[in-house]
């Protein structure tokens, strides 16, 4: 059986749990047909490895750490925009090269919130890409003209987080 691939936009927001790892879960199933998958993390830098780079460089995928750590709080906001915008050129000529099959933008929506990345100019960059690319972007509080325009869309909602009972972040679980 043949079956047409029509790429998705697929966007996991709210403020939950889990908008990355599912993210995470879409990149191992695609592996797993033998895609080509990359992972471009908007805020994460490289100061830490994580389970799940470690882990992407076995299933034979990179996760790219392009931000400086909690972007927000950072007291060099020049430096900030600039990294944003670099990684959003990164990721622009990603999703137009067809190169990938499959394109993750992690906590993308935190650049947009704060106007670093032009809302619309992803839009029509996600317009213009090859017709089978499906492009993942996760992060809280995803403007509703990237909602409208996307495909799947899903909001976590937090019903009880370990955070709220005093529990640190656990290693293979939270990193
Ligand atoms: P994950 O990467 O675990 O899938 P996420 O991408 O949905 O989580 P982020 O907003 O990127 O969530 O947050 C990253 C970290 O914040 C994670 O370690 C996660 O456990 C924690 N976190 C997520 N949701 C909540 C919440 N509702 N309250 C407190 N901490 C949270
Ligand atoms: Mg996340």
């Amino acid at each position: 059986m043949t079956r047409e691939r029509r790429g998705l936009v697929i966007v996991n927001t709210g403020d939950g749990k889990g908008k990355t790892t599912a993210a995470l879960g879409v990149a191992l199933r695609a592996r797993g047909h033998g895609y080509s998958v990359i992972g471009l993390q908007f805020i994460k830098s490289a100061a830490r490895e994580t389970g799940e780079r470690a882990a992407a460089r076995a299933l034979g995928f990179d996760l790219i750490p392009l931000g400086d750590g909690f972007t927000w709080l950072s007291k060099d906001t020049e430096r900030t925009v600039s990294l944003a915008l670099e990684a959003w050129d990164i990721a622009k000529g990603h999703i137009l090269s067809g190169a990938f099959d499959v394109v993750i933008l992690d906590e993308l929506t935190y650049a947009l919130q704060y106007g670093w990345v032009d809302t619309a100019e992803v839009i029509a960059t996600l317009a213009a890409r090859p017709a089978g690319v499906h492009v993942v972007i996760t992060g809280r509080g995803a403007p509703e003209a990237l909602i409208a325009a996307a495909d799947l869309v899903t909001e976590m909602r937090a019903v009880k987080h370990p955070y709220q009972a005093g529990i640190p972040a656990q290693e293979g679980v939270d990193f």
